[in-house]
């Protein structure tokens, strides 16, 4: 419902959706928000906004938000409401038990990228600071963790190289693993303008998405590739570039590591990359290739975005690589309207990562084992830091299946509807002694919990989100926490109850200790980010005080650019006769993630369910219509759900989205994973598809 001209008062804050991070006047009357305008100033959407941050805020005031601190002493016993005081006291002496009992490292945390930059920050703190550990880990992990990894191989910096505004100065765009008309709206929208303008567009993508035909805008190429084979692919772009010779020796001569660029050479050229050779494994016509490969090399400001299909592959980090090689091969880096660009998924992937909350990482991707940093740390946190890495998210579960991992403090994260082989979580957190939930809702991990601590909405807090193009952006407060505290507020609680001190007076006291111990923060705080408009792209400091909207402009981040070779090797996931079919998943525009903002908001203007896309093909060979109703089994867990039956989809590939927990498509993802970063390989799971009367 939208209701004009009843706002009283409005401040400017900035969506909780996805990466864009576009910026928003809320209007409000009393402590209700009447309506969610886009800012015209906001300097990464100008003024414009897809329909989840316009309308799907709702969630906020939804009946399900649970406003009262919970304890239980099993999982299997009823909920008591208690104080804030009892339920943070309960759950320090039981962190406390469980670490006497069983070891320091027996306990950690999980933080989620819906959660501000502040309150990332003050979890990994804790953790490593109370609990004496390295054990935090964010649901990056399950998305763009192989970005943090590859980024800072090649370029030096686990973070994108432009703003979105650069894409107006691009020649050809190359879109791979990402659907942005549906995960990135407002970009996507600039994107298809530029398009139209005149500029070339490459997908590479499994599926006939959006962006390959929509009106007023058609890819010159669509490399429809079968879900596992990205690798393949980026190395034959390399071979046609390269052997071609495509490539720009200048550039390469005067910014990456020559000895590298040669040993990279010399293996993309080899004949198992060449198009014809990778032609017959990922089903992309050798013609295609070729063609992509000389667009993209000589057709002007060349700039590549991409998205989770991706990263969540056995090969994610190797991809990232693969498309890094590519831009430094190509000269297509260091200025406006090239770039490597990934989009991230949720409000502030960037900065759950730019905060240290990764186990091997302190904030601003500084490594644990590095003394020096260490000391500053310690220095001002008053405490001895964990020289070793932590464990990452799927560690936990298998430590906890082992009994040596017993206490967990999530914040902000549905890690039984969102992390892969549901199964296997939902045993592991089964396993553990003391599980506290900080959240809005009572979702699927709550059930497991034993401490439930009721969150705050975007719209009840201060604090920063990070933008996928190092967009630091206000969120302000527009009303009063509904259960009476602030997240940062709750773990700070929670941290003096474990007998730590901590005691911020407000956010901006937090980012200006980020700022003091992060060398690419130091000119941030929340009053430089008032004088600058709103908003600042980091790195900022002595050396770039208003921010940095294009990154290794002179040289990169880690000197000079590095190669490195991309085997591919294929998913572990193979299809089998018992298996035959390939499943692949994505989103749809009007839902978001495991849905429990979307699905909890009465103004969605749209609905919808998870559906099953098959070929006619393959559907036909089943004896499957449009909306009947099809089993999904895998290797690891089976499902239902109605198919829909469409071309988008090539033979031998199903595709279904992930926002509704009764379908569950976690179910049947497995646990294999990436190979640097255990980012699981949610876009290849091997499946059999049937007929099935309604559930
Ligand atoms: Fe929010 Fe992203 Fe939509 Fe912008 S494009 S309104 S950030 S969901």
């Amino acid at each position: 419902v939208i209701m004009m001209g009843q706002a009283e008062h409005s401040k400017v804050t900035t969506c909780a959706y996805c990466g864009v991070g576009c910026s928003f006047i809320a209007e409000m009357k009393g402590n209700e928000v009447v309506r969610m305008v886009p800012n015209p100033d906001g300097r990464a959407n100008q003024g414009h906004a897809c329909v989840k941050g316009r309308f799907a805020w709702g969630y906020a005031t939804h009946q399900d938000r649970m406003l009262k601190p919970m304890i239980r002493s099993r999982i299997t016993d009823p909920w008591r409401e208690v104080s804030w005081e009892e339920a943070i006291s309960y759950a320090a002496s039981e962190f406390r038990r469980i670490q006497a009992k069983y070891g320091r490292a027996s306990v950690g945390g999980i933080t989620s990228s819906r959660c501000t930059n502040e309150e990332t920050y003050l979890v990994q703190k804790l953790v490593r600071a109370a609990f004496g550990n390295n054990n935090v880990d964010t649901c990056a992990r399950v998305c763009h963790s192989p970005t943090g990894y590859g980024l800072k191989q090649t370029l030096g910096e686990s973070a994108g190289t432009q703003t979105f505004d650069s894409v107006r100065k691009s020649d050809v765009i190359m879109v791979i693993g990402a659907n942005p008309a549906s995960g990135h709206p407002v970009f996507a929208s600039q994107l298809k303008r530029r398009v139209r303008e005149g500029a070339k567009l490459i997908v590479i993508d499994p599926r006939t998405t959006e962006m390959v035909k929509s009106p007023h805008v058609e890819a010159s190429y669509h490399l429809k590739l079968m879900p596992g084979t990205n690798v393949a692919i980026v190395n034959a772009l390399a071979h046609v570039i390269i052997t071609e010779g495509l490539h720009q020796p200048a550039f390469i001569n005067e910014r990456c590591d020559v000895e590298s660029f040669d040993e990279w050479a010399e293996f993309v050229s080899l004949p198992e990359n060449s198009p014809e050779a990778v032609a017959e494994i990922t089903g992309v016509p050798a013609e295609d290739i070729r063609g992509a490969a000389r667009l993209y090399a000589t057709g002007g400001n060349g700039s590549i975005y991409y998205g989770l299909g991706v990263t969540e592959h056995a090969q994610g980090s190797t991809m990232v690589i693969g498309i890094a090689n590519l831009a430094m091969a190509t000269g297509n880096i260091g200025r406006e309207g090239v770039g490597v660009n990934p989009l991230r998924g949720q409000n502030n992937v960037q900065g759950s990562c730019d905060m240290g909350s990764f186990p091997h990482e302190l904030p601003g991707y500084r490594h644990v084992s590095d003394t020096t940093v260490r000391s500053q740390f310690e220095a001002i946190w008053n405490c001895t830091l964990d020289a070793e890495p932590g464990l990452r998210i799927p560690n936990m579960f298998d430590a906890a299946l082992e009994g040596s991992f017993m206490g967990l403090y999530c914040e902000g994260e549905d890690i039984v509807q969102s992390d892969p082989n549901t199964q296997h979580v939902t045993a592991a957190l089964a396993a553990m002694e003391c599980i506290v939930v900080q959240d809005l809702f009572l979702n699927e991990t709550a059930k497991y919990a034993h401490v439930f601590l009721p969150g705050s909405s975007f719209l009840e807090k201060d604090g920063t989100f990070t933008n996928a193009e190092r967009r630091i952006s206000r969120v302000r407060k527009v009303m009063p926490p509904k259960a009476g505290k602030s997240d940062w507020e709750v773990t700070m609680m929670l941290a003096n109850a474990l007998g730590y001190p901590m005691h911020y007076r407000h956010p901006r006291e937090i980012m200006d200790e980020i700022a003091a111990l992060t060398p690419t923060f130091t000119g941030v705080s929340y009053k430089r980010i008032d004088e600058l408009g709103g908003s600042i792209q980091w790195p900022c400091n002595d050396a770039a005080p208003e921010g940095t909207p294009t990154m290794h402009v002179e040289a990169f981040v880690r000197g000079r650019g590095r190669f490195i070779n991309t085997k591919f090797f294929g998913s572990g996931e193979k299809v089998t006769r018992k298996f035959p079919l390939v499943l692949t998943t994505g989103r749809i525009l009007s839902q978001y993630n495991v849905g429990a903002q979307t699905r909890r908001t009465h103004n969605n203007v749209w609905h919808s369910e998870d559906r099953l896309e098959i070929h006619p093909h393959d559907a036909g060979e089943r004896g499957i219509a449009e909306g009947d109703w099809v089993g999904i089994a895998s290797r690891a867990g089976q499902t239902v759900l109605r198919a829909t039956v469409t071309e988008r989809v090539q033979p031998g590939v199903v595709y279904t989205t992930f926002h509704f927990p009764e379908s569950g498509a976690n179910v049947i993802t497995t646990n294999s994973s990436d190979w640097a970063t255990n980012c699981p390989e949610y876009k290849v799971t091997a499946v059999q598809v049937t007929r099935v009367s309604q559930p």
